[in-house]
């Protein structure tokens, strides 16, 4: 710096590089691995939350808490589903998170946010019975994952309106009792029968995001159903540089994209690490997670949203 130029001058300058360094990095900002495993923490400290449970309702005042702080619209799709042993109902709650509420085409994406009551495919036989299944990876990592991503949606003005939707009811299952996707089959069927003033034109659903050692190949269900869709995930996932997305299909998972592409037509994906050595095991806990697995998954979702297509996309 030429130190006897006048000091308006250097402002100036720095101003307009700072301007052009802006304007040169179209990149959104990268997630926040610390603070996305703090958030995935904060959700297991409350215990189990399974549908009805005490720490369901816990982790919906955990929930609104949070987005609160965020300039986006918090709504609940409130219905009863049969408890799958008693047969009494059980109140469940779809929760809704919307960006720029006006925009009447928007982008979902989705989780589920209950856990499954028991961890019942644990090698010990009474844990699997009776034991705690905490749902870290199952369950939390996509709330996680969400309240990061809350931490950039405001800036990054997609093209599309962008809902979060956090899935009740996804599994109320004990053994083989019980219907699983309750939330997302209620949620696809209300948009089919009573039209909302917006459409979804496109549906990315994240389930088990968090491993530690993260590895997400290409769901077959998806790759059936809405192909082109998982091609632009699996580019904005080249372009960030995340090789952890593999351009490859491995297993077929039924979950709650199915309701959403075969009940309410919405193109859907699921993106879900079934590798994970943990599944519906008390061993589902924070400790076989990663933030940087989540600030991950985020990035390659921000680098989707911010560079979206023309929608739909099947
Ligand atoms: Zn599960």
């Amino acid at each position: 710096m030429n130190r006897y130029l006048p000091r308006g001058f250097v402002s100036g300058c720095i101003c307009l590089l700072a301007l052009t360094t802006l304007a040169a990095d179209p990149r959104p900002r990268q997630p926040n691995a610390d603070r996305a495993f703090g958030y995935l923490q904060d959700v297991c400290k409350i215990g189990p939350r399974y549908s009805g449970s005490p720490g369901m309702d816990a982790q919906q005042q955990l929930i609104a808490r949070h987005f609160a702080k965020f300039p986006c619209k918090l709504s609940y799709q409130t219905f009863d589903h049969p408890h799958p042993l008693s047969g009494v109902p059980v109140r469940m709650n779809n929760i809704i998170i919307s960006w720029q509420p006006e925009a009447t085409e928007r982008v979902l994406l989705a989780c589920h946010y209950d856990t499954r009551p028991l961890p019942d495919m644990d090698p010990n036989p009474a844990q699997a019975r009776q034991g705690r299944f905490l749902g870290a990876n199952d369950g939390a990592s996509g709330v996680a994952l969400f309240m990061e991503l809350a931490h950039h949606l405001a800036e990054l003005k997609p093209r599309y309106g962008v809902d979060f939707v956090l899935f009740d009811g996804e599994e109320l299952i004990y053994g083989n009792r019980g219907e699983f996707f309750a939330g997302s089959i209620h949620f696809a069927t209300e948009y089919k029968l009573h039209p909302p003033a917006h459409r979804y034109l496109a549906c990315v659903l994240v389930d088990m995001i968090g491993d530690r050692n993260l590895a997400i190949y290409q769901e077959r269900n998806s790759l059936k159903l809405a192909p082109k869709l998982v091609e632009s995930v699996w580019a904005a996932a080249a372009r960030a540089g995340v090789k952890e997305f593999i351009p490859k299909p491995r297993h077929e998972v039924r979950d709650d994209h199915l309701p959403l592409n075969e009940i309410a037509a919405i193109p859907a994906i699921d993106l879900i690490d079934f590798d994970y050595p943990h599944w519906h095991t008390s061993k589902d806990v924070p400790a076989q997670c990663s933030g940087a697995s989540l600030a991950k998954v985020g990035s390659v979702l921000l680098e989707w949203l911010s560079t979206l297509p023309e929608l739909p996309l099947r």
